[in-house]
């Protein structure tokens, strides 16, 4: 057929459902609360790094082995550089991980609210992904993984919920499951979970995963690391060097490495983000928003009287941009990213506003 625009497409391809990216908005002027990018900059001795690797060194290839990052990786958590994988961001670590590590004939399983990527990652590599709903709570039930399977992948904390699993509950898990390998993926781990990279010691079966694009206010850089079993590491590492040797580049190594030695900036805009989402997730209760506990840089936030799509769509007129899932059970509610305190300042007068006309109609139907 003439007009079939897939026929040079492998037949694969044709049946993939691709990952649907938060919208990165053209021009300035947007209050960018949608994606759980970091409001603040990077470390300045990162920017200061990665200046100074711009040389004419650019001509040779990065260490393929990201020997000084894994290094300082491993240091800061208590392993070996045996137990450090580190990728293009923790997506790409995570793709690796569903490739090398949860790929053998049974269903994986996720919590059925939880990150878009898992099933889209279950598509490529031809895995069955079997969600497992959250409780009325929105929590993770951890016995409910107690099922045959190919592996588990949990976020910690959750996401688009903000839920915190403590480290006892994973314990319990890995204690039960030791037959597939329990990926932990803490790309807001650094917001108020406990990291179970601490269990690593106890538990083969145990991948953490962590990032770089949101604690340390990098996302564009693309770095995310994994910290398991040098077995698990090495299956990583395989499936990298089957794929692509180079992950990470000249500069991203030198940004990286500076930006997990400048602890003082990432504890410093750490607390600032926890301080904001305190002082929002009270804003938003006062306007009477039901919020999920958040132990995340968002939160996810229902209103009883207004639906999510046209709330979200309202903020959107308004500059101010957060994402909404077309999804059962948090169809109604928006994740709203924890912004600098001015940002999330100008969200509260926004929604102020926009429910304003509401709340007197409520004030006069009730008078
Ligand atoms: C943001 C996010 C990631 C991906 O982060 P990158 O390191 O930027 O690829 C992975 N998992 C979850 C749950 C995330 O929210």
């Amino acid at each position: 057929m003439s007009g079939d625009r897939t026929r040079f497409w492998s037949p694969a391809v044709r049946g993939l459902h691709a990952y649907t990216p938060g919208e990165q908005p053209q021009g300035g002027g947007w209050i960018k609360l949608n994606t759980n990018e970091n409001p603040y900059p990077p470390s300045p001795l990162a920017l200061q790094r990665m200046a100074d690797a711009v040389d004419d060194r650019l001509r040779l290839y990065p260490d393929p082995q990201a020997i000084a990052l894994r290094q300082t990786i491993a240091a800061q958590h208590g392993l070996q550089i045996d137990q450090v994988f580190v990728g293009n961001g923790s997506d790409e670590v995570l793709a690796h991980a569903f490739m090398g590590l949860l790929r053998h004939g049974l269903p994986l399983l996720v919590p059925d609210i939880s990150y878009s990527f898992y099933p889209v990652y279950c598509g490529l590599y031809g895995i069955t992904c079997q969600p497992v709903p959250l409780d009325d709570g929105y929590r993770v039930r951890v016995a409910d993984y107690l099922q045959p399977n190919s592996g588990i992948v949990l976020p910690n904390p959750n996401a688009p919920t903000g839920i915190a699993l403590p480290l006892s509950e994973l314990r319990w898990l890995l204690e039960r499951n030791s037959a597939s390998v329990v990926v932990v993926d803490e790309a807001y781990v650094d917001f108020g979970a406990e990291s179970a990279a601490t269990l690593i010691g106890e538990f083969p079966q145990l991948l953490v995963i962590q990032t770089l694009s949101k604690s340390r206010a990098l996302a564009g850089l693309r770095v995310g690391f994994a910290l398991g079993h040098a077995d698990l590491i090495q299956a990583l590492t395989t499936v990298k060097d089957s794929f692509n040797s180079y992950p990470l580049d000249r500069v991203a190594l030198a940004g990286a490495q500076a930006a997990l030695d400048d602890q003082a900036h990432f504890a410093e805009i750490t607390r600032r983000i926890v301080d904001s989402r305190t002082w929002l997730v009270a804003q938003l209760a006062a306007l009477g928003f039901e919020c999920l506990p958040s132990s995340a840089n968002f939160v996810l936030a229902r209103h009883p009287q207004h639906r999510g799509a046209p709330l979200q769509q309202a903020l959107r007129e308004r500059k101010i941009l957060v994402r909404h899932f077309n999804q059962a059970r948090i169809a109604d509610h928006l994740r709203i990213t924890i912004g600098s305190q001015a940002e999330c300042e100008a969200l509260v007068h926004a929604l102020s506003e926009l429910l304003a006309p509401l709340q007197n109609h409520i004030k006069v139907a009730s008078a």
